[in-house]
């Protein structure tokens, strides 16, 4: 199989894991198997949250290769794919433009995906440049921003560096949370920000999707045991 099982906690590194979901294998979210790659096994994964009991950070054990999510198969999902989704975004630039004048303002969008968002701070007169895991939503943002298909670390920001130079904002939604180095990610960030410059970033938060009821009573019920057991 092609994934391995993480020991160590992805921020304070201490074997301290301990398993508070358990909801067998999946196959990758967001994506649908093309007519022509149906010949081919979907992979399943097993889906199981832990939590370290040191210093509380909740992540998921099953560590999978990026590239088998965004580049085997095209990513389906997309930032407009709805009208709640769009208002979102709508919103969220609109806020950042009562607060900074985007004009000429540097803007890097991690996760830029179909480009959304950051054709909306475009618009407003931003500079920006979309980064995406997968080539197809490269592609297709490329109609309307300037974009670049990466895996987004440490590594990759040099690269960026050079060639767009540092950022006034970096937007990061839902992205932060699907890396295996949060911690070499961050560095990223930080080597691609200017000084007094600003970092936005959106993350699934585990007590209000608990809250949500999302989960059918009895694993809500059990969710909520393990939880207070831990404390
Ligand atoms: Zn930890």
């Amino acid at each position: 199989m092609n994934y391995k099982f993480r020991s160590t906690c992805l921020s304070c590194k201490k074997k301290k894991l301990k398993k508070i979901i358990d909801l067998g294998n999946h196959s990758f979210a967001d994506r649908f198997i093309p007519k022509k790659k149906l010949n081919l096994k979907d992979p399943k994964y097993p889906l199981i949250l832990d939590l370290c009991t040191h210093c509380k950070f909740i992540q998921s054990r099953t560590i999978t290769n990026p590239k088998n999510r965004y580049i085997e198969v095209d990513y389906s999902y997309t930032s407009s794919n709805s009208i709640y989704a769009k208002n979102h975004w709508t919103e969220l630039a609109n806020d950042l433009e009562k607060r900074i004048d985007l004009k000429n303002k540097k803007i890097i969008e991690i996760g830029s995906n179909d480009g959304f968002l950051s054709h909306l701070l475009k618009k407003k007169g931003a500079k920006v440049l979309g980064l995406d895991a997968s080539d197809f939503m490269v592609k297709i943002s490329k109609k309307k921003i300037n974009a670049i298909h990466c895996i987004f670390s440490n590594k990759e920001s040099k690269k960026i560096k050079k060639k767009f130079g540092q950022a006034d904002i970096i937007i990061a939604n839902n992205v932060l949370n699907h890396s295996d180095k949060p911690l070499d990610f961050l560095k990223g960030i930080y080597n691609l920000l200017k000084k007094d410059a600003l970092f936005i970033f959106e993350q699934p938060n585990f007590t209000i999707g608990l809250l949500s009821l999302k989960f059918t009573t009895n694993m809500f019920l059990i969710l909520l045991q393990e939880t207070l057991n831990l404390y």
